[in-house]
């Protein structure tokens, strides 16, 4: 049985101008202890299947069709107390921007403390000691200082340190990051992936890694989903997938990936490509 298994699932987007299918009976599970990276370009739907997971769809998006189970279970559907539930202790979650998942009013140490009260039968004292502990873990120097701070005191990089140490604090078997590292710059990106890549083979957890960027779901995914325009285009091993690419769209987005030196790269000339027009991609 897989952790997480997506059935068939299509996600719309009403708007008056008509319906907008976002994913399109988009299928692929997540086993326990892997990292699956989904990749593709802006718009692909990949924030979409996310969300959809964790049931925090951006209105007016819903599930039109299909299923998602976690262990076995039906969770699609579920009412809004039993996802909340689930968000809490068994799926944590990581997003681009570390301001949306914090509140910038709030010390850290409030923030991690109540969500480990929400989400644990822990005392206010066992919650503050494992708040530190989780600091460590994500490599947060001086903890019983840090803890103390507002997120503006944090740089970018340690602030989504933060939001990893909150997403860890129900202990997850399943954590999803959507372009967890696109807002930092590139020395920090590595950091946040090596220290999600440590976490994940010390807590045996699995991690759905959303990426616009190949090179970096290569460093850390096991499995690789690529997706175009709400559809899987080719699904398989990391190794696989970088060394005998079956798609035309998948070799396409391999042969522009930026290298970690020039990076950030735009990805403009994916049709270019697919259409033989290379020369211009290869400058
Ligand atoms: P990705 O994360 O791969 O960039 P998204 O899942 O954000 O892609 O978006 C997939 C498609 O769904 C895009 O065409 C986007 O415009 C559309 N979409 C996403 N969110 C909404 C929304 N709240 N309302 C309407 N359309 C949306
Ligand atoms: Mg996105």
């Amino acid at each position: 049985m897989s952790l997480l298994e997506v059935k068939n699932l299509r996600i719309e987007y009403p708007s008056r101008y008509g319906v907008l299918a976002a994913v399109k009976d988009l299928s692929f599970s997540v086993e326990k202890g892997e990292i699956v990276g989904v990749v593709g370009e802006s718009g692909a739907g990949k924030s979409t299947i996310g969300n959809a997971v964790i049931d925090l769809l951006s209105p007016p998006g819903r599930i039109a069709r299909g299923d998602i189970y976690l262990n076995g279970e039906l969770i699609s559907g579920k009412s809004q107390n039993e996802m909340r539930a689930i968000r809490g202790s068994r799926i944590g979650f990581i997003f681009q921007d570390p301001m949306t998942s914090l509140n910038p009013l709030f010390t850290v140490e409030r923030q991690l403390v109540e969500t480990i009260l929400a989400n644990t039968d822990l005392t206010r004292e066992a919650a503050f000691a494992k708040a530190l502990s989780l600091m460590a873990a994500v490599g947060i120097p001086q903890p019983e200082l840090r803890i103390k701070q507002y997120p503006h005191q944090f740089s970018g990089g340690m602030r989504q340190r933060v939001v990893i140490a909150i997403a860890l604090s129900g202990d997850p078997e399943l954590i999803i990051a959507d372009e967890p590292t696109t807002a930092l710059d590139v020395t920090v990106q590595r950091q946040i992936v090596e220290l999600l890549a440590k976490l994940q083979q010390r807590q045996q957890m699995s991690v759905l890694f959303i990426s616009h960027d190949l090179g970096l779901v290569g460093e850390i995914a096991n499995q690789v989903v690529v997706m175009r325009h709400g559809q899987v285009r080719e699904a398989g091993s990391a190794s696989d997938i970088f060394t005998q690419p079956k798609d035309a769209y998948t070799r396409a987005l391999l042969a522009c990936r930026p290298k970690l030196d020039d990076r950030p790269r735009r990805l403009p000339v994916i049709d270019d490509i697919m259409q033989g027009r290379t020369a211009s991609a290869e400058q």
